[in-house]
């Protein structure tokens, strides 16, 4: 089937992909997104391919010494530069979708030494896995006697045999023998133990701490909710829920029991999380109950375990799938539940290429198969909250934690008073020092968000004011001080940290930095605390794949006592030793220009204030902010999301946003600043002349609040409107209209349905 909206169409279809691979059910999402997100059917059918199949679409590879200079010396080298995103080290770019940029040309840069090509690493184990030993047939069951002798060994099997797991760390081994590795070695050589390598999730991290089957009975509140999702299974028909149960309240138990029952009435069940490569004990928890009949689609698996992975999915194997964003593309055609865990997770929209939302289209996927959907959170996306109100979705409230421990207590402290108090603008405030430390010596952890990576956020010249740039986009650059460099988040451009201003020439201590990140954060900590161990978890740290679980997991053991990170060590952990989390900056969200960052404030702070306390012992949290008395931070604090609620919507009805609203973002960008804003003024003018406009309310068109990324300008305009199908008709027909007459090329328009990103 050819879709005709779109002149790059035929791409798949031309490949006679489309037929092969895509079940039925997913052709029928794809052609509904085809519609709705205005996307060619090529590139959402590519969303929803398996691995490994357009493989030779996606090369990684590393710019050069000399590849840097081609770019900022040669005319030539512009096309390269496109590509690289602007000449910088280290870095690796994924040749995505650059559809200009031809496979040869790249060929002749590697013949020319600019860029250095990695082959894809197939084989490579990317999920971490740990080596284990565990006891053979013959060491579980033979006798004794035959170690009589030694004494040692005997001594290390019966541990083994005692041991609570099954498989054992050689940390574990050695920590309990001191030369633990030897007897093992030697117990190995008996034929008694065996090594094996296992996929870390395997692990059950912390074995007094993770029982779930111990849950033999749900609260009351799990058992109505979990009532209600049965009792709309058994009627095999499309219904949603929205699930909103404080931090703690054990939804994931609820889901876990909700899919056992949609298996049991031999139906299949998609579970989305977030961030996939940060929940390691999610992965256990579920694996524990479903083993062989689950499937994890991960993007940080490795490309062969991926492809394995839907091949299992595609060939019926699995009934149960755990994904990401992109999870939502499993097929599955006996679909009967499916559950977008914390629902409200910007990471659910994707942000580039077709910039589908995963929960929407899990509605979507849910009514075309007629199957119930669970949208679960804490803080629930106002857009959901409006369905429920709209009688869309049915509400489930949760309103104690399982455990009966209680939601932390919450200080706010007003940094204004600090300042006065300590005469500089302190990081830390004495009350969260003091706090910190009381938290430690009772053997307790400590979490502590600033949602800014980096050491310094900028580099000011006193003299001038000028503050040093990105040369390909229009940001700040960060300091970081692991490799005393200035790097660009946008676009990786990093380098040396200038000995004079480039603007006024100016010298020396005219330099300055301001602004903190995780960076400075975690080294002040350590400074202050030497005998405690800090870590830190944020994108810097996770460009290692392992990273990220490697630091959860030292949390978890408790070899470190103090985290400091971003919003990272904000999603789903459940740490019963937390007792105190510390936020930092809790306002420096509110001042991002866009209408939702009140909520997602509200957001990032009742996530991470609901890490403390999970435990046995009750849970305090600290926030720091010059602004106690913004709504956002005084209803967190109170845990209070219906009041948060309730002043929230009534700004959005007022102003005229989503949920009330639906919103387009067209969005032009283009190396050449005049074209991109002619483009973008000519379509608002366009679209100011139209009759029928129906209350369409047009903003702009204005500067993207990020001007320039990678070397891009951006303009963008904003549509509003009460009614959606003409304000999709709309401006679809301006961007065609556009385009048609030559003003600019289709790549340059992006057209964000349902935006999230300004
Ligand atoms: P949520 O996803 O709602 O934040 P979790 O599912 O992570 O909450 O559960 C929080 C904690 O409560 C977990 O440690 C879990 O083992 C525990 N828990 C869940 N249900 C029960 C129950 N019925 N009885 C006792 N503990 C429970
Ligand atoms: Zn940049």
């Amino acid at each position: 089937r050819s879709g005709d909206h779109h002149p790059r169409t035929r791409f798949l279809v031309s490949c006679e992909l489309g037929h092969t691979v895509l079940a039925p059910e997913i052709y029928e999402l794809i052609d509904w997104m085809t519609r709705y997100y205005r996307a060619p059917i090529g590139e959402a059918a590519k969303l929803a391919l398996p691995p490994g199949i357009l493989n030779e679409k996606e090369i990684q590879f590393a710019l050069t010494e000399s590849g840097r200079d081609y770019i900022e010396t040669s005319p030539d080298g512009v096309l390269l530069g496109q590509l690289a995103g602007g000449p910088a080290t280290r870095r690796e770019w994924n040749l995505k979708a650059k559809t200009e940029i031809k496979l040869e040309d790249i060929r002749h840069w590697e013949d020319q030494g600019f860029l250095r090509i990695h082959a894809r690493d197939q084989e490579k184990e990317s999920i971490p896995h740990i080596t284990v030993v565990a006891l053979t047939e013959a060491g579980h069951s033979s006798d004794l006697d035959a170690l009589s002798r030694a004494v040692k060994q005997r001594e290390v099997l019966l541990w083994l045999r005692s041991y609570p797991r099954e498989v054992v760390t050689y940390r574990e081994i050695n920590e309990a023998f001191s030369n633990g590795t030897a007897m093992i070695a030697q117990l190995v050589k008996r034929g008694l133990c065996e090594k094996r390598r296992i996929p870390k999730y395997e692990l059950v991290f912390n074995q007094e701490h993770f029982e779930p089957d111990e849950i033999k009975t749900l609260t009351d509140e799990q058992q109505n909710a979990f009532d209600q999702i049965v009792a709309s299974l058994e009627e095999r028909s499309f219904r949603s829920f929205l699930v909103f149960g404080v931090t703690g309240a054990g939804k994931t138990e609820v889901y876990l029991r909700a899919i056992q029952h949609c298996l049991e009435q031999g139906r299949q069940a998609l579970f989305l999380v977030p961030e996939i490569a940060l929940t390691p004990l999610m992965h256990r928890r579920i694996r524990d109950r479903f083993g062989e009949r689950l499937a994890i689609l991960h993007s940080a698996v490795g490309m062969s375990q991926r492809s394995e992975a839907w091949a299992n999915v595609l060939a019926g194997k699995v009934d149960v799938v755990l994904g990401a964003r992109s999870g939502i593309f499993a097929p599955l055609p006996r679909l009967g539940l499916v559950i977008v865990d914390e629902e409200h997770d910007q990471s659910y929209k994707q942000n580039d290429g077709i910039r589908y939302h995963a929960r929407d289209l899990a509605l979507v996927r849910a009514k075309m198969a007629g199957a119930t959907v669970v949208l679960g959170s804490a803080t629930p996306s106002l857009e959901s909250w409006q369905n429920y109100h709209n009688g869309r979705h049915g509400l489930i409230t949760l309103t104690k934690r399982a455990t009966r421990a209680p939601l932390p207590a919450v200080e706010v402290v007003d940094m204004c008073d600090e300042f006065k108090a300590q005469r500089r603008r302190p990081l830390l405030s004495r009350r969260l020092r003091e706090t910190m430390r009381a938290t430690l010596e009772a053997g307790h952890q400590v979490m502590i968000l600033l949602n800014r990576r980096g050491y310094h956020s900028f580099l000011l010249c006193r003299k001038c004011g000028h503050v040093e740039m990105c040369r390909q986009c229009e940001v700040s650059l960060t300091y970081h001080r692991t490799d005393r460099h200035l790097r660009c988040h946008y676009c990786g451009e990093s380098r040396a940290v200038p000995e004079a201003c480039s603007a006024c020439g100016a010298s020396g201590a005219g330099l300055q930095f301001f602004g903190e990140g995780t960076q400075q954060i975690e080294e002040l900590i350590q400074k202050e605390f030497p005998e405690f161990v800090v870590d830190r978890l944020d994108r810097d740290r996770l460009s290692a794949r392992e990273a990220g679980q490697k630091i959860l997991e030292k949390f978890e053991n408790r070899e470190t006592h103090i985290l400091v990170g971003t919003q990272m060590i904000a999603k789903g952990h459940d740490f019963p030793n937390v007792t105190l989390v510390g936020i930092l900056n809790a306002d420096q969200g509110l001042r991002i220009p866009d209408f939702r960052s009140a909520e997602y404030v509200f957001q990032l702070i009742t996530q991470v204030a609901g890490r403390s306390g999970r435990g046995e012992n009750p849970g305090y949290v600290i926030i720091q902010t010059y602004m106690p008395d913004h709504y956002s931070i005084v209803h967190a604090a109170n845990h209070d999301f219906l009041s948060f609620l309730g002043k929230e919507i009534r700004y959005r009805e007022h102003l005229f946003y989503s949920p009330f609203a639906y919103m387009i973002n067209i969005m032009v960008t283009h190396t050449d600043d005049q074209k991109a804003y002619g483009a973008a003024q000519w379509m608002a003018a366009q679209l100011g002349r139209q009759k029928d406009r129906n209350r369409m309310v047009i903003l702009g068109p204005t500067k993207a609040p990020i001007g320039k990324i990678k070397g891009a300008f951006r303009y963008q305009i904003v549509l509003k409107s009460g009614e959606r199908t003409s304000l999709h008709r709309h401006a679809d027909a301006v961007v065609e209209a556009c385009v048609a007459w030559g003003m600019i090329a289709r790549p340059a328009v992006i057209l964000d349905i349902d935006p999230y990103q300004f």
